[in-house]
Formats: structure tokens, sequence, C-alpha cells
């Protein structure tokens, strides 16, 4: 049982109660972005002590940042995966809504539960937040006991030779391999044993999924959230992709990386249990997979060290930088129609599907803040509704990394090309042709770039350019231009 005393915060003070527990008292095992049952270190300890147990989830009021619409499609469906487990196991997820104190308290004080256990989150925002609702608990002779469940490595063992956090993502991840291996994952817990029945909302009150209009279709078709899909999620992808994953993880036409994102930021599946799978699945050479893995690592430490990641650039001189308002670009940007087939194909999908992959993030992040100069926030805010996945870490740090302004960033003077990038990553515009089927008739030497494409190129194809797909909103060439004399500003301004 990796229990993880010694790294106990010291700033939680409920783990120095002492106080006698009652061992017949049912403990409360709170869920929050770990909706699995295997390898729920919380879970597992409650379990052991042979206690009744109360599995809760609480639809935070306070949390820091309210779940996006695509985030809260995610989390019914995932609530609605876990509770049918639990009753399974012979159990009930109760769920409540309200300040997450507040209905501890409440529930403890109707269950007579004195313990509650959680798996840690690192966000430094909800950190803050557990500190104090654990004040409170304490204060009511109430224990809190915390476990490491959601990232391979804790952030506070993490340090460089100076005993700073890393800046930089390959020393970090470097360091990361020369520490012990993370534990290896727990089994399902053979047993819970049942408490009386507690009062649970109906989750379908919580009305998270979107009603009028529901544009919910082409996320249900493209998912399944819950443990078991991302049990499946992750076998499928080991037969299938782990063996070519280092040469077409960067190809969006092929479907070749995990997608187990989504079941990574709910917590379906931990990323011990994805690390062990990957590195036990054959003769596969892994290394540039879990170096993803890494990435989510390096974006959740940072998070835990720079808890402003969403809001503030890391490096300090992009608070001067020119950014432009262009309300019109962008309109055009969000709803796929700025002309340029790679990024109007990916945010097409983003809408439909509530996901997109890694190589079109940063395709279109890059035209966003670089081509239209519109800020790198405006773009986070918008993923972060729209994403399935949507998580403060990865997304914060995905576009601090495109932007130029994160802690191991892209150089700001890096700028994409969105025609070079489609058709070096897409080079029959297979994946252009799935989500702009207007483009469908064009020869692959112009889908991705229809504005070259001749007029009998064009009515062959039936496409009528400005009408039925527009014509550039912006022209690369000048765009790139601008953005260089806009970091030039900037670094003149500092
Ligand atoms: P795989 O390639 O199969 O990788 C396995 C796992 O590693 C992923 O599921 C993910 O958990 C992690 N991972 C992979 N790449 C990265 C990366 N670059 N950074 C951090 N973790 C990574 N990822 C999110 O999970 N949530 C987000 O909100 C998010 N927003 C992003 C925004 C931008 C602008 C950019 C450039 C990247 C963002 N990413 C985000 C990272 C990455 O794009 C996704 O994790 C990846 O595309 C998910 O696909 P996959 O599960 O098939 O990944």
């Amino acid at each position: 049982m990796e229990r993880d005393l010694a790294l106990r915060d010291k700033t939680l003070p409920a783990q120095t109660t002492g106080l006698p527990l009652d061992p017949n008292a049912p403990i409360i095992v709170w869920f929050r972005r770990d909706l699995r049952v295997v390898d729920n270190p919380a879970l597992s300890e409650a379990a052991q002590r042979g206690q009744p147990i109360i599995p809760l989830y609480i639809l935070e009021e306070d949390a820091p940042r309210p779940l996006g619409g695509a985030a809260r499609w995610w989390l019914h469906h995932s609530l609605k995966a876990l509770c049918r487990e639990l009753t399974g196991m012979g159990s009930k997820l109760i769920l409540r809504r309200g300040r997450a104190s507040d209905v501890l308290l409440c529930l403890a004080r109707e269950s007579g539960a004195r313990t509650v256990l959680w798996n840690r989150r690192y966000d430094r925002m909800e950190t803050g937040k557990d500190c104090k609702i654990t004040s409170a608990l304490v204060s009511e002779g109430i224990q809190v006991e915390s476990f490491t469940g959601s990232l391979l490595f804790d952030p506070r063992t993490v340090r460089n030779r100076n005993g700073q956090p890393f800046r930089i993502f390959t020393p970090f991840w470097r360091c990361c391999l020369t520490l012990p291996d993370p534990p290896r994952p727990l089994p399902r817990p053979r047993e819970l044993m049942t408490h009386a029945d507690m009062a649970s909302d109906a989750l379908a009150d919580w009305r998270l999924p979107p009603e009028k209009p529901d544009w919910s279709g082409g996320i249900a078709t493209a998912w399944t959230p819950g443990e078991d899909a991302a049990g499946a999620r992750l076998a499928d992808f080991l037969e299938d992709g782990l063996c070519c994953y280092a040469q077409r993880r960067d190809h969006p036409d092929q479907d070749a990386t995990s997608r187990l994102s989504p079941h990574l930021a709910f917590g379906e599946i931990s990323p011990r249990q994805v690390w062990y799978a990957a590195r036990t699945a054959g003769c596969h050479p892994t290394e540039s997979f879990l170096r993803e893995l890494g990435w989510r690592e390096f974006c959740h430490h940072t998070l835990y060290h720079a808890p402003d990641l969403a809001s503030q650039p890391q490096r300090g001189e992009f608070q001067n930088f020119p950014w432009a308002t262009d309300e019109a670009a962008w309109q055009a940007f969000t709803h796929g129609r700025t002309g340029y087939p790679i990024v109007d194909a990916g945010m097409r999908a983003l809408w439909e599907t509530g996901w997109l992959h890694n190589r079109l993030r940063m395709i279109v992040a890059s035209f966003l803040v670089k081509d239209l100069l519109i800020p790198w926030q405006r773009g986070e805010a918008w993923f972060w509704d729209t994403l399935v996945d949507a998580d403060p870490a990865s997304n914060a740090g995905g576009w601090q990394w495109v932007a130029g302004c994160g802690l191991d960033a892209a150089p700001y003077f890096r700028i994409f090309n969105p025609v070079l990038q489609g058709e070096k990553f897409d080079p029959h515009g297979r994946y252009i042709r799935r989500w702009i089927p207007e483009l469908g008739g064009l020869p692959d030497n112009v889908i991705h770039r229809p504005w070259e494409a001749s007029a009998e190129v064009l009515a062959k194809a039936g496409l009528r350019l400005g009408k039925d797909y527009p014509t550039p909103i912006v022209e690369h060439g000048a765009a790139r231009l601008r953005a260089l004399a806009a970091y030039e500003r900037m670094k003149n301004s500092a």
C-alpha cells in the first residue's frame, strides 16, 4: 500500500491529529479527479481497514475554475460509469453539491464518519482549498488522509541539484527516470463494506450535459467515458498503436496516438497503470510514449509551482506583448473558417468531437497567437470549454509552450506555416477531407492551399472559393512578419 506517509504535507494538520478512532465508524472516500476503483490508493486504503465505506463525489460550487461544457458532458457519463461500478461492488456513490467542506462536515455528522480519505490534487489553488477543508474537518475531530494517485512522481520530490523545481523538460524527465519507479498500480479492492444508505442527489438533476441546444452528439459518437472504456482503449493502443507510436504519432490522419487524455484527465485510469502497461507490453520501444506521459508530469509539476499558469505568462517579458483585438478573426478561428484548411479542419474536429490531435493543437494555437496575434489566454479558455480532456496543467502548459512564454517553450520567433505543416503531416489531405467535405474534391497538391488552385481545378472539385469555403483571412507571409515585429516591440519595451 502506497500510503506515502513521509510525503504528507506538513501544512495539513489533520494528518497529525491522533484522535482515537471508532473502528466501526464509516470512512468517507472523496472521489475527485480519480473516477476509478483500480489503482485508487484512497479507496484501497479504506477497503483494507475493513470499515464501512461511503464513496462520495461533490459537485464543488467553490471550484477555482468551473468545468467547461465538454468536460461537464464527460463528467456526467464518467460518474454514471463509476456509480455502476460501485453498485456492482455492493456499494453506492453518494452525490452531493455545495462547498466541499460543508458537504463533508454534513455527511460526517449524518453518518458518524470520523475519517475522510482522498487522493491528492496538485493544482495550488486546489491544494490551498484542501488545506482549509482539512482544518475545518480536523476542528470537528475528523481525521483526513491523502494519497498520491494522479501523478507518477510527487512534485515535491523532483528537484534539481540546487533544490529548485526544474524549468526545462529534458533535465526534468531525465531526473524522473533516475528516481525509483513509481509504485505499482493497486488492484481493484476485493470487497467494499457497505454503509447504510445515505441521501444522494440524482445525477440527472445536476444537468451536466448540454440541453438547449444539445451539441454533444459528435462527442457521444467519438467517446465512451468510464474506467472500463479507459482500460479497453489502453488495451487497443498497446496492441495496435504502441509499436508504431514514434513514427506515426505526429500524423493526425493516422489515429496513431492512445487517445487516453480524457480518461487520464478524469482519473478513469492512472498514469501508473499506463506506465506499467506500456513498459510490459512486449518488445515495443516505449521511450517516446513514456516521454509524453513525462510531458503530462512536467505540466502538472509546473502548475504546482506556478498556480497562475492559465493566466500569467511564465516569462515576464510577455506581459508587454502587443496583442491585437480582432473579433472577426476570432469568430473565423473558432468556427473553422480562416481559409487555412489544416487550421479549420482542426477547429471543426475540436468542436465536433471535443478532442484534438497534439499536432493540430500546436498548429491552431500557433495560428491564433502568431498569425492572428490574439492572446493565448483566449485560446486556452476556448480549449478549456471545448476539450473533453481539458486539464488545468496540460492546457495552460501547451498554450504557453506554443506562445513562447512558457518555461520550456518553443521560441516565439519559430512560427508554424499552416500550409507546410498540413502538407507534412497530412500529405494526402485525408484529415482535411474528413472535416471539410467541401474541399473533398480538390487534388492532394492544392488541398492545403485551395487559393492556388486553377479555375478549372476548382470547377472540377465543385468548389466556389469565397462562397463554399473562405479565402484566407490573413496572408501567412505578412502575418509572420507582423508577429515578428510585435515580438521585437515587446523585447524593446522590456
Ligand atoms: P498520446 O500521444 O497517446 O500521449 C499519452 C498521454 O500523454 C496523453 O493522454 C496525455 O495525458 C499525455 N501527453 C501527451 N502529450 C502531451 C503534452 N504535449 N503535454 C502534456 N501531456 C501530454 N493535454 C491534455 O490532456 N489536456 C489539455 O487540456 C491539453 N491541452 C493542450 C493544449 C495545447 C495548446 C497543446 C499544444 C497541447 C495540449 N495538451 C493537452 C497535450 C496533448 O495535446 C494531449 O495530451 C494529447 O494530444 C492527447 O492525445 P493522446 O491521449 O492520444 O496522447
